[in-house]
């Protein structure tokens, strides 16, 4: 059965490399991709441009392809939403089919702060995305993890539904939200490394380059 794989974030904006990354994973794994993005992400500072914005930029990004899809069930939830439970509730929605909780190294490495991380691994296998400038020198309990758990070939996840990891190496592409934030708010214009589609509808970009960064200063 193909995997259907998971990648979450806030996509605030997505950049290329959400994408470039997300589509090697699709092709490493055999997989369906979906793009998830977190309403009220437990772990980090609320996102600049809202919901709606953040998934008009995802839809106008994905425009013309059929590998890469959008899942809002978490913003549809409201409050915070937790992988643990989204990834219960696919499980339930897929029978058998293998999952792919989809991370980037930094994500990753970020893991045992998530809540009931431990149970992840019921519902989904996790598939490590490497990133420029995070090693992997996993924390002592991820590290043991990876021992149980690791796996060598991607498709060594199609066997089974869940619980193993497997580390994709993909193509090293060093950009972040954080920085294209900065470069808007900078009067910048990144075009190259956002999906060309964001430059179309003024809307899109407008929260960060009116955004003052100010505000979000303690
Ligand atoms: P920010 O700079 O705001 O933290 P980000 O660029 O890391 O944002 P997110 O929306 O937080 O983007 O990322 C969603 C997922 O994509 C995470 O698992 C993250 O690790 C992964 N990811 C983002 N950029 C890259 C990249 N350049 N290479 C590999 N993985 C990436």
């Amino acid at each position: 059965m193909r995997p259907l794989a998971i990648l979450g974030g806030t996509f605030d904006p997505i950049h290329i490399a959400h994408l470039a990354v997300a589509w090697e994973a699709a092709e490493l794994l055999d997989a369906d991709v979906r793009l998830m993005p977190a309403a009220v992400p437990p772990h980090r500072p609320p996102p600049i441009a809202d919901a709606t914005t953040r998934v008009a930029m995802l839809r106008a990004a994905l425009r013309g392809q059929d590998r890469l899809g959008l899942d809002t069930r978490e913003l549809a939830r409201g409050g915070p939403s937790y992988t643990v439970d989204t990834l219960a509730e696919l499980r339930a929605e897929e029978g058998d089919r293998p999952i792919v909780l989809l991370l980037g190294a930094d994500a990753f490495a970020g893991l045992p702060g998530w809540h009931r991380w431990h149970a992840l691994f019921e519902a989904a296998h996790i598939g490590v995305l490497s990133r420029p400038g995070v090693a992997r020198d996993w924390p002592a309990e991820l590290a043991e993890q990876m021992v149980a758990r690791q796996v060598a070939d991607p498709r060594q996840l199609c066997g089974r539904p869940a619980g193993k990891i497997v580390e994709l190496d993909v193509t090293p592409l060093d950009i972040s939200a954080t920085r294209i934030r900065d470069l808007l708010a900078a009067g910048r214009d990144p075009r190259y490394l956002l999906p060309e589609a964001l430059f179309d509808d003024p809307a899109l970009l407008a929260p960060y380059r009116e955004h003052d960064f100010r505000e979000r200063l303690p």
